[in-house]
């Protein structure tokens, strides 16, 4: 069985190494890839990531692609999700969403999505992240709330939102292993005249900088140690991989709303 697979935001960093896993990948091939109108509109899918011709061009109807592929990929930005999903329910197609930074109302155009589509959504693709998120879970159960609980991550200069999906997914599971409200308890940054730090405080810091792909600490900090859980992607091979293996994953499933966590086994 051939799975076709469409890439929409097919141009942009992921995009590109969405393309390079696609065509590296046996039983897969591209249905297609769009972008907003500019430079990449009619370019080859092949010659955009420096290799021969597919006689498949980049283009800007997402409702063609979802009708035309088995699974779609989204890496994109909030405004284009929000549109790719209306185009997920409307054909049924399986949909597999990266974009990060989504408000709610985002969220809620997913998950009206899943409801007629099957869809995989996670906030990091990798396998080592989503390890860590588990780890974070378990370690936060384990210590009581004397280990004050922050989280650091970095992000290369271009990135437009913070902190990470990744960050807030992994205070999101410390706050899970302390049975608490992630929402009661998340401090997005600090600045000036703070005060001490309340007890059972989930704390964020980003930093912005040059190529750097992601980087994620999870400390754990009382007054005698320290426990931190670090995870470095060296490439976005790691999130392309993830979301292909999703994609495939997807085929035989009903609508709903998944997680790399159903798609890992690891629930
Ligand atoms: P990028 O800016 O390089 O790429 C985004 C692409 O989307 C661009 O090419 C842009 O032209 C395109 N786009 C914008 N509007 C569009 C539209 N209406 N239709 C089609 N394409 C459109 O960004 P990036 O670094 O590739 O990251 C993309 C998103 O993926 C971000 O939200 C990032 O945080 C997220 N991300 C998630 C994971 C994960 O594992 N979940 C990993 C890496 C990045």
């Amino acid at each position: 069985m051939t799975i076709a697979i469409g890439i929409v935001g097919c141009a942009g960093r992921m995009g590109r190494m969405l393309l390079k896993e696609v065509l590296a990948t046996d039983g897969y091939v591209l249905s297609g890839g769009t972008e907003p109108p500019g430079q990449a509109v009619g370019k080859d899918l092949g010659v955009l990531v420096g290799g021969d011709k597919l006689g498949v061009t980049v283009t800007e109807d997402a409702v063609a692609l979802f009708s035309t592929s088995d699974a779609v990929i989204d890496f994109t930005v909030p405004a284009a999700t929000r549109i790719h999903a209306e185009a997920a329910a409307q054909t049924g197609t399986a949909y597999v969403v990266g974009t990060t930074g989504l408000s709610d109302e985002d969220q809620e155009g997913i998950n009206e999505a899943a409801q007629k589509a099957p869809v995989v959504q996670a906030a990091n693709f990798s396998i080592g992240v989503n390890l860590l998120f588990a780890l974070t879970k378990q370690v936060a159960a384990t210590l009581d709330t004397d280990y004050d609980v922050d989280i650091l991550e970095m992000h290369h200069r271009h990135k437009v939102d913070a902190p990470s999906g990744t960050a807030i997914e992994l205070g999101k599971a410390a706050a899970s292993g302390r049975n608490i409200l992630f929402e009661d308890v998340a401090r997005y940054s600090r600045e000036g005249q703070t005060g001490a730090r309340p007890t059972g405080e989930i704390g964020f810091a980003a930093l912005r900088g040059g190529g750097v792909i992601g980087d994620h600490t999870v400390l754990f900090a009382n007054e005698v140690e320290r426990l931190e859980l670090t995870h470095k992607a060296g490439s976005r091979e790691i999130y392309a991989g993830g979301a292909v293996r999703s994609a495939l994953w997807l085929q035989d499933k009903k609508p709903g709303l998944y997680g790399m966590v159903d798609v890992l086994g690891l629930n």
